[in-house]
């Protein structure tokens, strides 16, 4: 457990606060969001303020593609018995480390008290709450054991009928007036990169037989919420996004992949939005179980493809993710900031292997879906 441990040492030391809330302050995250009643998965979703004017949503009345279970409440936790007994996962405490690992099939998923950093089969995964020791056992919140834990080791388990996937709607992060980050120094445009890569990405899945629709095309301006609402014209299965990061400070230090699910309800975001609203049950969420299997299979077929550093698979209320009726991920697939890593992303050979591996992570989760279809 080396890797993890230098992990948490780095995670503690760089993370934006939020993600150490757990760390460091006495009050657990999860705990704090109001409770309010969940919206019936076999209702219409719950209608949001968008953030800027927007056409009505064609399906907005349209049921969602699969349903899901009411939310725990925020509070509830669940001991490593019970989720080792359901989960049908071989277990073991390391009680120095506070380590619990649970093995599945060769796979192994860590979980370890006050963080809300976990290993899952080897990549970095960030809890909604941080796990703790209850009743002398490791516990997990009960909506992390749920909505993130059980998809990844158990895809399907609890979670109703599988999505299809046949049409995928690629939406290549910003565009025209909105230029996204910039590296100056090399004239890096993430508006530029989104695109390119989406269209390498495009080609790749229409080989596999996926029918493919982009956002945008060419470099026009696209508002957040009308992405999402693409998705729903053209009835899609699979929303997925793409951007490239930066940070302001630490601009050498910096690299890598991470990748973005929507916030479950009544959860703490990775990188809490400022109109994050924690008791909200949004059109995302309906899909909070196919968005943590596709989250995982996307985030490590990325990093098992482009060997950076690990930022860890985390959650967030992005608008594209909030509002998208279908499974969505978000993907952040590199650092312009990092003049070297920028250098790299300004490549095509460098953006067809991000290509390439977002369409190996489509496959693995497309492998995931059949798994639970055969299962029920
Ligand atoms: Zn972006």
């Amino acid at each position: 457990m080396r890797r993890l441990l230098l992990a948490v040492g780095l995670a503690a030391a760089s993370l934006p606060a939020q993600e150490n809330a757990g760390r460091s302050t006495p009050t657990r995250p999860g705990g704090a969001p109001p409770v309010a009643a969940p919206t019936a998965p076999k209702a219409a979703p719950k209608a949001v303020a968008p953030a800027g004017p927007a056409k009505p949503a064609p399906r907005a009345a349209a049921a969602p593609k699969s349903g899901e279970g009411k939310i725990p409440a925020a509070g509830a936790y669940v001991g490593a018995r019970e989720i080792s007994r359901v989960l049908k996962a071989a277990s073991t405490w390391d009680a120095g480390k506070k380590q619990l690992t649970l093995t599945v099939a060769n796979r192994r998923f860590v979980l370890e008290a006050e963080t809300r950093e976990a290993e899952f089969d080897g990549v970095r995964v960030f809890l909604g709450a941080p796990a703790e020791i209850r009743q002398g056992e490791l516990a997990i919140s009960k909506i992390d054991y749920l909505r993130l834990l059980t998809p990844a080791v158990r895809p399907g388990q609890g979670a109703g009928k599988p999505p299809g996937l046949k049409t995928i709607v690629i939406d290549p992060g910003h565009g025209g007036r909105d230029t996204g980050k910039v590296n100056a120094r090399l004239r890096v445009l993430e508006k530029e990169m989104t695109l390119d890569t989406a269209r390498r990405l495009k080609v790749l899945l229409e080989a596999k037989g996926y029918r493919v629709v982009l956002t945008r095309d060419d470099d026009r301006y696209v508002e957040l919420t009308d992405r999402p609402a693409v998705a729903d014209r053209v009835d899609a299965d699979l929303f997925l996004s793409l951007h490239f990061n930066a940070v302001e400070a630490d601009v050498e230090r910096v690299t890598g992949v991470e990748v973005y699910t929507m916030t479950p309800q009544h959860q703490l975001s990775a990188n809490r939005q400022p109109d994050d609203q924690v008791a909200v049950h949004n059109p995302g969420n309906f899909n909070d179980h196919w968005n943590a299997v596709l989250g995982f299979a996307v985030h490590r077929d990325l990093l098992a493809a482009l060997k950076v550093p690990d930022r860890g698979l985390k959650r967030s209320r992005f608008a594209v993710l909030r509002l998208a009726r279908c499974p969505a991920v978000l993907i952040e697939a590199g650092f312009l900031s990092n003049d070297a890593e920028a250098a790299r992303v300004a490549t095509q050979g460098y953006r067809q292997q991000i290509a390439v591996a977002i369409a190996a992570g489509v496959r693995s989760y497309g492998a995931a879906l059949a798994q639970a279809r055969a299962n029920r």
